[in-house]
C-alpha cells in the first residue's frame, strides 16, 4: 500500500506542484489551512506518513501546528517537513526545535525535493520497524517461553505494581504435588508437557486482566487485584479445586494433582509482594506436609513473625 503524504499550503499553486511531483507515487492529502490539517489530522490518526507544511498559513499557523504536535496532540509521530519561502535561517531552527526532521525551500527543486521526501519516509519508516521489534521483543522478554504465562521477573513487578495502587488483592501460589516422581518416571518432555497443561488449566481458572506467572520449574502465582474478603477467595478456591477434579473438562494428565497456598492483602496487612509471597509460601509449605492436592490460607499472619505455630490453618 502506498504512503500518504498531506501537503499543508494555503497557495493553491503550491499544492498543485507538490501534488504533481508526487501523486504517481503516493496518496496525496491536501490542506489549505492550519484548521482543516487539525481536521485532516483528526480524521486519519493513523494513515499520514508525512506532512509538508508551510508555515506561513491562515488562521492556526504552521508553527502553532508543530507546537500541538510537540505536545502530543496531533501527529505526535508523523514526520513533518516545512515548507519555507526562502532561506529564513531563524524560521528554520525555530521549526527544527519544534520537532521538525527537515525543511524545503519554495519555489520546488524537483530532485531535491524528491530526495527530501524519499530520505524522510524512508528513516521514518525504519524508525517504526525499530518501534515494532521493540515491542516484540518487551513482549517476549515478559513471557516464560514454554508456557506463555509471564515469567517471574515480570510477574513479580505486575503484582507489586498492583498492590501499590490497589486496597485488596489476592495472591495464589501453585506448586504441582511429587513433581520430581512424574519427571522421574514418565521422563522430562512429558514433565514438560505436564507443566504446560497446568499452566494452561490455571490460565483457565482466572480472568484475563489477572496477573499469571511461571516463577520456577513447577510453581505457579495468579495474582487478582480486587479481591478482598476471605468468602470470595474460599468461593474462588473451592471452584479451582472442583474443576481440578474434573479430569473429564480440565485436560490435564490424570494422577496430577496441585497444592496452593493463598495470601490477600488487605487481611495480611502492609501486604508487598513479598509478605504475601512468604505468607502464601507458609501456607503452601503447611499443605504439602499435610496430605498436599488442594488449598491452604492463613489465619492473619503478622507477615514479619509468620511461623506454622503462629498462624492456625485453615485445612480443608
Ligand atoms: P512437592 O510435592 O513437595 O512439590 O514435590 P516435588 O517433587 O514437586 O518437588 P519440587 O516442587 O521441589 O520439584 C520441582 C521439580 O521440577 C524439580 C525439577 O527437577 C523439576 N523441574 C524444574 N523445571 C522443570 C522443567 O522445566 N521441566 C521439567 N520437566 N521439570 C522441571
Ligand atoms: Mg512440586
Amino acid at each position: 500500500m502506498s504512503q500518504t503524504i498531506l501537503i499543508v499550503d494555503d497557495l493553491e499553486i503550491n499544492r498543485v506542484v507538490a501534488r504533481t511531483i508526487f501523486e504517481e507515487k503516493y496518496n496525496i492529502l491536501e490542506a489549505a489551512s492550519g484548521e482543516e490539517c487539525i481536521e485532516l489530522a483528526k480524521k486519519h490518526p493513523h494513515d499520514i506518513d508525512l506532512i509538508l507544511l508551510n508555515l506561513v498559513i491562515p488562521g492556526i499557523s504552521g508553527m502553532d501546528i508543530l507546537q500541538l504536535r510537540k505536545e502530543g496532540k496531533i501527529f505526535p509521530n508523523t514526520p513533518v517537513i516545512v515548507l519555507t519561502a526562502s532561506e529564513d535561517v531563524p524560521t528554520q531552527i525555530h521549526a527544527f526545535n519544534l520537532g521538525a526532521i527537515d525543511y524545503i525551500t519554495i519555489p520546488f527543486i524537483r530532485e531535491i525535493t524528491v530526495y527530501r521526501v524519499a530520505n524522510a519516509l524512508y528513516f521514518s519508516e525504519q524508525l517504526m520497524e525499530l518501534e515494532r521489534q521493540k515491542d516484540r521483543f518487551r513482549l517476549k522478554s515478559e513471557k516464560d517461553l514454554m508456557t506463555g504465562l509471564f515469567n517471574k521477573v515480570t510477574t513479580e513487578e505486575r503484582i507489586e505494581n498492583a498492590l501499590a495502587v490497589r486496597t485488596g488483592g489476592a495472591l495464589f501460589l501453585f506448586d504441582i504435588d511429587n513433581f520430581k516422581d512424574i519427571n522421574d518416571t514418565f521422563g522430562h518432555s512429558y514433565g514438560d508437557k505436564v507443566i504446560c497443561e497446568v499452566a494452561h488449566f490455571i490460565k483457565c481458572q482466572f480472568r484475563s486482566r489477572d496477573c499469571i506467572g511461571r516463577i520456577g520449574g513447577d510453581e505457579f502465582v495468579a495474582y487478582m487485584d480486587d479481591i478482598h474478603d476471605r468468602d470470595t477467595i474460599r468461593h474462588k478456591a473451592d471452584a479451582i479445586s472442583a474443576n481440578l477434579k474434573d479430569s473429564t473438562s480440565n485436560q490435564i494428565s490424570s494422577n496430577i494433582n496441585i497444592s496452593w497456598g493463598i495470601a490477600w492483602k488487605p487481611e495480611h496487612i502492609g501486604a508487598d509482594y513479598a509478605h504475601l509471597f512468604k505468607t502464601a509460601d507458609t501456607a503452601l509449605y503447611e499443605k504439602k506436609r499435610n496430605g498436599k492436592n488442594g488449598y491452604l490460607i492463613l489465619d492473619v499472619p503478622a507477615p514479619d513473625d509468620i511461623s506454622p505455630a503462629a498462624c492456625p490453618p485453615v485445612s480443608l
